[in-house]
């Protein structure tokens, strides 16, 4: 069986061919210019391939509601060009196969769940922190959605006493993505992350931040696994200060092994590897076409 994955990130677009397993045989990645340009090269990558279904992850915020005129649509998006563009019905102009859409994270979330680190679990949270910071959910077996979808990457969270940045968030300037994601470290410290390698106060700091976030989820959404992706995430030595300081705000008032014991295998990495958005998409392809099957059934 053969199922297309789209990747839609505001830089580019990693389109994939994949199996029912999470393996991935062929990828390539457009970049992200305007719409008609971007989704031409995206149609015909997958023209003539033998799809039987596609998984989308976008980027957002993007119309989830299946009953909403504007399903499938990017909605409120920044980028230029890309503001309400209905990028499902682009899609199902030229396939027709089961569309399964939702955002990149969750679409993350969902592959990490099926193939990767939280496979056999029913819950985790997969957290990406790179150009922005965005969180995708699986909450008792399925994505978690609501009113739009979360967007945990702009929660509030307490300054650190001797961190003078102001924040680099449009909207809300000093939440955690613009405390916290790439272009926040870069303005603070006046280089990128990838150069600030060996200053222990950047990882220190970023861990701080990162932290009180997960224990902000940990306490809200109490998942199963925390899967922790993403440029800034290459910066492994965060990995050690993040499961420290959780284990310090938590205190021990959550009384699980997992994490009094196992921190070390409950805050991981992707088990995707950077393979992790693309199997996701990946995810929502396999999902669709199973959602497809079983309404067929019903139907019969
Ligand atoms: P995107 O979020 O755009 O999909 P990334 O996850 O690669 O892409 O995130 C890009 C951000 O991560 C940039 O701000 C970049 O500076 C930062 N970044 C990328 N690689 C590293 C690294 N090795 N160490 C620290 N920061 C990094
Ligand atoms: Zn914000």
């Amino acid at each position: 069986m053969l199922l297309g994955a789209i990747e839609a990130g505001g830089t580019k677009f990693v389109c994939g061919i994949g199996g029912e397993n999470g393996e991935i045989y062929e990828r390539v990645s457009f970049p992200t210019t305007k719409p008609e340009e971007t989704m031409k090269q995206v149609v015909s990558f997958f023209n003539q391939k033998k799809i039987e279904a596609i998984g989308i992850g976008s980027f957002g915020p993007i119309d989830l509601t299946k009953t909403s005129d504007t399903y499938g649509y990017i909605t409120s998006t920044p980028k230029p060009y890309w503001e309400n563009f209905n990028l499902v019905g682009e899609v199902k102009k030229h396939f027709s196969v089961p569309i399964g859409f939702d955002t990149d994270v969750n679409g993350a979330a969902l592959g990490e769940s099926k193939w990767g680190a939280a496979k056999g679990l029913d819950s985790c949270l997969y957290i990406t922190v790179g150009t922005g910071i965005g969180v995708g959910a699986v909450v008792e077996g399925k994505l978690l959605h609501g009113l739009l979808h979360p967007e945990m990457g702009h929660i509030l969270i307490r300054k650190h006493p001797e961190d003078y940045f102001g924040g680099s968030c449009p909207y809300h300037l000093d939440c955690l993505e613009g405390t916290a994601a790439g272009p926040a470290i870069e303005k603070r410290w006046g280089n990128k992350g990838v150069e600030l390698s060996n200053d222990k106060r950047v990882w220190e700091l970023e861990s701080y931040y990162l932290a009180q976030a997960i224990v902000n989820y940990i306490l809200i959404l109490s998942p199963k696994k925390v899967i922790l992706g993403g440029g800034v995430m290459k910066q492994e030595q965060l990995f050690p200060l993040i499961r420290k300081e959780v284990i310090k705000l938590l205190n021990g008032y959550i009384q699980s092994k997992d994490i009094l014991e196992g921190i070390n295998s409950y805050i991981v990495p992707p088990g995707l590897g950077d393979n992790a958005g693309l199997a996701g998409a990946l995810a929502l392809a396999h999902n669709s076409l199973i959602e497809s099957d079983s309404l067929e059934l019903k139907h019969d």
